[in-house]
């Protein structure tokens, strides 16, 4: 594996492989990997012939009162990891190399972001974006994996490629969980003892939002209601949303129908906590989005 540090090198590389009929599959993280991110670069290595990283904490995408300084870093950990997970790339550039003068172009998206994470998070969706299209044009991947753990991302991602036309194909890859259900992150590691126990019935509260459309209860208002409760009462946190919503349209709908979203997030102490499930209107768990 090869670490790049610097735009020049990595796009002559890049540009390179694609020269040579590469397809080049690439995944975006803020690094401090866990399994959910190897799993990632998984599916990038074994549908692609060459597997490409990037660790960049991007400082566009935290708002001033997030947690960007204490966002863990480990990079000599992650390094590897990703030479273990078999990347042949990775990119690992520093907030000068990426944002050397303040942009003359401002990015916004409009749509699918004044709900769930966007609506607690301006300006969040913002940095995404621009630090992906960035990102995008340095590593020219054919396809590019995101976790559906992040389904809000996935969904403005999805706009970003569809409204600015990238040729590029995008792949939501299924959530990966500790054994009790709790959805891998890199924040987990905040939690205290109490809220770790705490933190499985986000994905409970899930289940039994599922088994609830499963059962033909088809009004979204009552739904999230009946998860809210559910979910509230099992933890010391404060639940900031819970939110049923169509996907990846992410607008409130009146009954079930189509692809739908379910997602909670939750205020701990020292943490943020979001999961969600993506189902058919008939309750199916959709796992892979490609
Ligand atoms: P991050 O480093 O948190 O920006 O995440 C980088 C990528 O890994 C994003 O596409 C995330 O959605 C994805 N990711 C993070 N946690 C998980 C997880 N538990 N399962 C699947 N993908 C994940």
């Amino acid at each position: 594996m090869e670490v790049i540090r610097t735009i020049s090198e990595m796009q002559r590389i890049s540009k390179q492989l694609k020269l040579e009929g590469k397809q080049i599959g690439y995944v975006a993280t803020m690094g401090s990997f866990h399994e959910g991110h190897l799993n990632l670069m998984q599916n990038a290595k074994t549908e692609n012939d060459i597997a490409i990283t990037s660790i960049f904490i991007n400082p566009l995408q935290f708002g001033p009162s997030e947690d960007y300084e204490k966002y863990p870093r480990d990079e000599s950990k992650d390094i590897k990891q990703a030479e273990q997970a078999g990347i042949h790339y990775l990119f690992l550039p520093d907030v000068k190399e990426m944002y050397p003068v303040k942009s003359l172009i401002d990015m916004h998206i409009q749509g699918r972001t004044e709900v769930l994470c966007g609506k607690s998070r301006p300006g969040h969706f913002d940095g995404v974006i621009t630090v992906l299209t960035k990102l995008f044009h340095i590593i020219l991947p054919d396809r590019a994996y995101f976790g559906l753990k992040d389904a809000q991302q996935v969904a403005v991602v999805d706009a970003l490629l569809n409204d600015l036309n990238f040729p590029i194909e995008l792949i939501g890859v299924p959530t990966t969980r500790e054994a009790d259900g709790l959805a891998k992150s890199s924040r987990n590691i905040f939690l205290d003892n109490r809220e770790r126990q705490e933190a499985t019935w986000l994905y409970k509260s899930l289940q039994f939002g599922q088994e609830l459309v499963v059962d033909g209860m088809n009004i979204p208002a009552i739904i999230e209601k009946e998860v809210h409760d559910y979910l509230s009462i099992h933890i010391s946190g404060r639940v900031d949303y819970v939110e049923l919503l169509s996907y990846p349209e992410l607008k409130p709908i009146a009954k079930i129908e189509g692809t739908i979203i379910l997602a909670v997030a939750v205020h701990f102490n020292q943490a943020r906590l979001i999961d969600n499930i993506l189902l058919t209107a008939k309750g199916e768990k959709i796992n892979r989005l490609d």
